[in-house]
């Protein structure tokens, strides 16, 4: 019998769940992909994402070739391409990997309701444990990190990280009946992006490039990791995101490997589990506080303000090096995603939403839960949040993290010449002094936007009312 793989964020050809059953089960597996128009309508017109994965497919379909097969592309509604597209081949069985977000999770309803002719089999791919398999004693879904890690590290054993091989199997590969080719940026309405001047290598091949990279530092990782202007952290995240690497050979290994770096590696891989575990319990997360009070915080509504923040020119100097390479590479280091979202809640006033959407826009690693969970941790208003009375100050946050303005003055070049002493707050240098290193505070570079310590007063009272309420 015939099965179709339908590939979504699980760019790859091996370690993969959906593809292994397939081809174990059926003996013509074919395999498919739809750049869907319900994700892909909205979008501005030049975007990372698309041109990330249209590269990783290019990639993904040279290897099915090599293997017999080759990858079925569409454009159009996956709800439609999808059930017509398991009719046109005739497969008796529909395969993928599971997705988590309400969006998807919906759109496969859809699609199971509408493919009359084959099962909708899905499974466990893009973590290693999912939904309810962590559960505390009480069999309720954890709310707090530690806990949550410390039952997962205890659930674990060989057999959730072993791979899902492929290779073995690809003889069932077939080709499809109908035309197979890649469709261009351009026939997607898109344009060409700057991806391939940024220092991000794709595709499966690029996914493992940085990994091998990463194993040469990853006992230095805890060590390195808080300090943008250091090569600390992996830049997996986009490979993650999509699937073009297998996040049981990452976790696979930082397990096996132990030590300080990789124990504390591993840590992220599970916040990222976390996440997307409170998104598949809690949905309402998407536009809600995980903590209902927090719900009807009093924002502020400062399109002005929101707008220097995003276009880095609030006046200080690391939350705009922040924002300018989100805007710059469409990657922001974590330590500077926890600053910049701190500064726009907590300083700005404005709601974190709002930030949320910026980043969702921006980030080539753009992923709900681990959005949605960093805004609310930043916020306070999720679970196992930051409490709302510990406010990062961006002035301490830049001394302690960029001690020497290295990562400030690469994207922030106006401040290049300004002295180590003053690079974190440049507008306490003296009119001579600003004139002497060519940073006129005012002409050259903002003047903060807001006053770090009054803005920290409102914030107390504005969060401190909910308590007081609830
Ligand atoms: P590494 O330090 O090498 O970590 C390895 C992997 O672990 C990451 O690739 C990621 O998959 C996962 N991870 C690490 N930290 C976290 C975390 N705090 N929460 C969930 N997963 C984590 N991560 C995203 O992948 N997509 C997002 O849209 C996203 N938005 C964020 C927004 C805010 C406000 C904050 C504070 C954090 C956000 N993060 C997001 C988490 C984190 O900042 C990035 O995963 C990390 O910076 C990616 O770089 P890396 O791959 O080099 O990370």
């Amino acid at each position: 019998s015939a099965a179709l793989v339908w590939f979504r964020r699980d760019l790859r050809f091996d370690d993969h769940a959906a593809l292994h059953h397939a081809l174990r089960n059926h003996s013509r597996v074919f395999c498919a992909f739809v750049f869907d128009r319900a994700i892909l309508d909205p979008l501005p017109r030049v975007d990372r994402r698309v041109e990330f994965i249209l590269r990783a497919l290019g990639e993904l379909d040279g290897a099915l070739r090599e293997h017999g097969g080759a990858l079925i592309v569409r454009h159009g509604f996956a709800e439609d391409e999808i059930p017509r597209l398991a009719a046109e081949l005739g497969v008796t069985a529909l395969y993928a990997n599971r997705d988590y977000e309400p969006a998807a999770i919906a759109r496969d309803a859809a699609v199971r309701r509408r493919t009359a002719t084959a099962d909708f089999l899905d499974f466990k791919d893009q973590v290693v444990f999912e939904r309810d398999e962590v559960l505390t004693q009480g069999g309720t879904p954890f709310s707090v990190f530690t806990p949550y890690k410390n039952a997962w590290l205890r659930k674990l054993e060989a057999a959730h990280l072993a791979s899902w091989p492929v290779e073995p199997l690809a003889a069932r590969f077939t080709v499809p009946p109908c035309e197979c080719r890649l469709p261009t940026l351009a026939e997607l309405g898109f344009e060409t992006t700057d991806l391939a001047t940024l220092p991000l290598p794709v595709g499966m091949r690029g996914a493992q490039q940085l990994f091998r990279d990463f194993v040469e530092r990853i006992d230095d990782y805890a060590d390195r990791r808080d300090f943008p202007a250091l090569k600390g952290p992996s830049y997996l995240s986009a490979h993650l995101r999509f699937g073009t690497i297998s996040v049981r050979q990452l976790a696979g290994y930082a397990h096996a490997q132990g030590g300080r770096g990789a124990e504390t590696w591993l840590s992220e891989l599970i916040w990222r589990e976390f996440y997307q575990m409170i998104l598949w319990h809690r949905p309402q997360v998407v536009d809600h506080a995980f903590k209902p009070e927090y719900d009807v915080i009093g924002w502020d509504d400062a399109p002005a303000l929101f707008d220097a923040w995003c276009e880095g020119r609030t006046g200080y100097p690391l939350v705009d090096a922040a924002m300018r390479q989100l805007n710059r590479t469409g990657y922001m280091h974590n330590r500077l995603r926890m600053v910049a979202a701190s500064f726009l809640t907590k300083d700005l006033g404005i709601d974190w939403r709002h930030g949320e959407r910026y980043f969702a826009e921006k980030l080539l690693d753009f992923d709900l839960a681990a959005n949605n969970g960093g805004w609310q941790w930043a916020a306070s208003t999720g679970c196992d949040a930051q409490p709302y009375f510990r406010i990062f100050n961006p002035v301490t946050q830049s001394e302690k993290f960029d001690p020497a303005g290295k990562f400030i003055r690469r994207y922030v070049p106006e401040l290049e010449q300004v002295p180590d002493r003053f690079i974190h707050a440049p507008w306490r240098m003296t009119a001579a002094q600003q004139q002497e290193c060519g940073a006129l505070i005012g002409r050259d570079y903002p003047a903060p936007i807001v006053d770090h310590a009054a803005a920290r007063t409102r914030t107390l009272e504005r969060y401190g009312r909910l308590s007081q309420a609830s």
